[in-house]
């Protein structure tokens, strides 16, 4: 393969930008190679800047759970867009992807529109605290939630492969009311709580990890992390931003079923578009401006064209409920392809990370004991055969309803070459 026209673009990339990138796990360090530059996408297809295609399992880290360009998507977007970009006004369409996000999630009996994950955790978290008048918040190592910074604490991502437990910038007095708790281990939760006894404003949690590689909840866990808020009056929030629209219509909570306080949103519910949600409990909802004290705002909050891919992507997933099905058929055909060649595989339906390393992974502590180098190997290995995925161990490999059963035998033939 040819990659003259991309490490030409990185070279000048490097000038503008850190790392040459918006994004740091962009910059493929973890993986030991340089970027491919990315010229258009379609389908389950994404080419490159040489002209290369590839089959793609990062779909832009999950937002496209319908493949690259769906018509739908597109031509809505494209009408929304003639009407004007932007407003920072009240429009339509609003109520109407508001309503279909509580039909879909009834535990957010009201949301707010915002611009990127990040935002809605931010602002979840501060509704919480506003709601409670308490300041101590609970997170788990490796759970990422983006990058605010009292959540900046092993944070999970990107961070994991930069040997960053934590980033610099962030004043110590920030984090201090971040306290850390072990994925999985229910043990680790009750001591925080024990320690800090009506000072807890919430848990938040990743309700199915993604973002230390794929990290399902252990039964009984998230029943735990239910009752123990309760019982302690905090709020539960559930970071969806990846697992909402995916593992479900209705997200993690309607698969596992059970009902968070409140609830971040991002990802698919953009449609591609920089558009996320944070939403919940009435009772805390109704503490955000103007109703009450909490503040938070957006200039392009709700913005039309965003608004349009969300809807017209929410819409072909509520009415097709065959999509789900699809996706774990073809996902299970993939899990099944890696086993096979030996490798160590968590799955959550659409959701899934080969761990080289020989111990289950559970945690954050088991995530780290992988040995990043050999997923370089196994990352370029697949790269240099046309099949994109996260260049770090610590992703998911996301799969959509575009991808053919033809490209899933074709990734599955290659993952079995690996092996021999
Ligand atoms: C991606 C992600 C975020 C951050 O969303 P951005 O849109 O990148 O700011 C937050 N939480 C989880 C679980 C995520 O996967």
């Amino acid at each position: 393969m040819d990659h003259t026209k991309s490490e030409l673009l990185y070279s000048q990339a490097l000038e503008f930008m850190p790392g040459g990138v918006n994004s740091p796990v962009r910059a493929c360090k973890a993986v030991g190679r340089k970027p491919v530059f990315i010229e258009k996408a379609s389908g389950d297809r994404i080419f490159d800047a040489d002209g290369n295609e590839y089959i793609d399992y990062v779909c832009s880290w999950g937002p496209n759970i319908l493949g690259h360009c769906r018509p739908e998507v597109i031509s809505a977007v494209i009408k929304a867009c003639e009407k004007g970009l932007t407003f920072g006004a009240c429009h339509e369409g609003e109520i109407r992807l508001a309503e279909m996000i509580k039909k879909a999630f009834p535990s957010m009996e009201m949301l707010r529109l915002v611009n990127s994950g990040t935002e809605a955790v931010m602002s979840a978290v501060r509704a919480a605290r506003g709601f409670t008048g308490r300041d101590k918040i609970i997170k788990f190592e490796g759970c990422y939630h983006g990058h605010s910074d009292g959540l900046l604490v092993r944070a999970g991502s990107g961070l994991m492969t930069g040997s960053i437990p934590a980033s610099s910038g962030v004043p110590a007095g920030y984090t201090e009311s971040t306290l850390l708790a072990q994925y999985n281990d229910t043990g680790s939760v009750q001591r925080l709580f024990d320690e800090n006894r009506n000072e807890i404003a919430c848990v938040i949690v990743e309700p199915c990890a993604a973002n230390m590689g794929v990290v399902p909840p252990e039964k009984g866990f998230l029943e735990f992390l239910r009752k123990i808020t309760e019982d302690n009056k905090a709020v539960l929030i559930f970071d969806e931003v990846i697992t909402g629209f995916r593992l479900s219509f209705g997200g993690a909570q309607e698969l596992y079923g059970i009902k968070p306080d409140m609830t971040a949103l991002g990802k698919i519910v953009g449609g591609g578009m920089p558009l996320a949600v944070y939403g919940g409990k009435k009772e805390i909802m109704e503490c955000v401006a103007p109703l009450g004290s909490v503040y938070q705002a957006g200039t392009l909050s709700g913005n039309p064209a965003a608004v349009a891919a969300g809807t017209a992507t929410l819409e072909i997933l509520e009415k097709d409920k065959s999509i789900y099905k699809e996706l774990e058929k073809k996902s299970a055909a993939l899990e099944k392809a890696m086993v096979s060649a030996g490798l160590n595989v968590n799955r959550c339906g659409s959701l899934l990370t080969a761990f080289f390393t020989e111990e289950r992974v559970k945690d954050y502590p088991s995530a780290k004991s992988a040995d990043v180098t050999r997923y370089g190997e196994f990352y370029r290995f697949l790269l240099d055969r046309g099949i994109y995925t996260a260049p770090s161990q610590f992703e998911a490999m996301f799969v959509s309803c575009a991808h053919s059963d033809e490209d899933i035998e074709r990734t599955c033939d290659i993952i079995s070459e690996w092996a021999k």
